[in-house]
């Protein structure tokens, strides 16, 4: 789905397919030199992280493994409850392992705060964090992510695995919701 095809649910469009492409090669040009000799388990948060990880892990050129994880999140509202909750774990024992954990967004790093915690009892040789985009709440908490994408504004967003109410996961864009799709 492209940017046109939902244009009047967008009050904005932030970035295009093209931009975040171009910026994906670039995070995953420095994955490649970071992890050069160490093979990294990369691990997803669905179902938001799919397309980043898609498109960051056939970017690379070193070997890497996926894992995925599943934790509750908005549900279908826009406004973050800070519950976090493990709905589907690893499948992949990660001590001693280069542990990456792979993002779409954060907002008030609620769920990156805990996930980082939880991975790192688990006693990897490392972890760090990549994420699609950061909004500026984020900062208010200590989320350390090594490999971002974009910082945007603090609006409700849609595509690039975003979803609202299970739509505009497969926007290849991204955009800020009008509100008129929600009020
Ligand atoms: P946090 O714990 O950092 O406040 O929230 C992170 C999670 O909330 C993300 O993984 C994502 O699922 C959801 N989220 C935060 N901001 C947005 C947004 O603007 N749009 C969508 N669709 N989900 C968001």
């Amino acid at each position: 789905m492209n940017l046109d095809d939902v244009r009047d649910d967008l009050s904005t469009v932030l970035f295009t397919e093209e931009q975040i492409q171009a910026r994906m090669l670039e995070l995953a040009a420095q994955i490649d030199k970071d992890y050069a000799d160490k093979s990294p388990l990369m691990v997803g948060i669905l179902n938001g992280a799919v397309m980043v990880m898609a498109d960051l892990s056939r970017a690379l050129t070193i070997h890497c493994e996926m894992d995925w994880m599943a934790i509750s999140s908005y549900g279908s509202g826009v406004a973050s409850s800070g519950v976090v909750r493990i709905l589907k774990d690893l499948n992949t024992a990660i001590a001693g392992r280069h542990v990456l954990i792979v993002e779409d967004i954060i907002d008030t790093g609620l769920t990156l705060a805990y996930l980082a915690g939880n991975l790192r009892s688990r006693n990897p040789a490392s972890i760090e964090i990549c994420a699609a985009f950061r909004k500026p709440e984020a900062l208010c908490n200590e989320v350390n992510v090594k490999y971002l994408g974009f910082d945007i504004p603090s609006d409700f967003v849609v595509g690039y695995g975003l979803d609202y109410a299970g739509h505009y996961r497969n926007l290849r864009g991204l955009g800020v919701l009008s509100p008129k799709v929600y009020s």
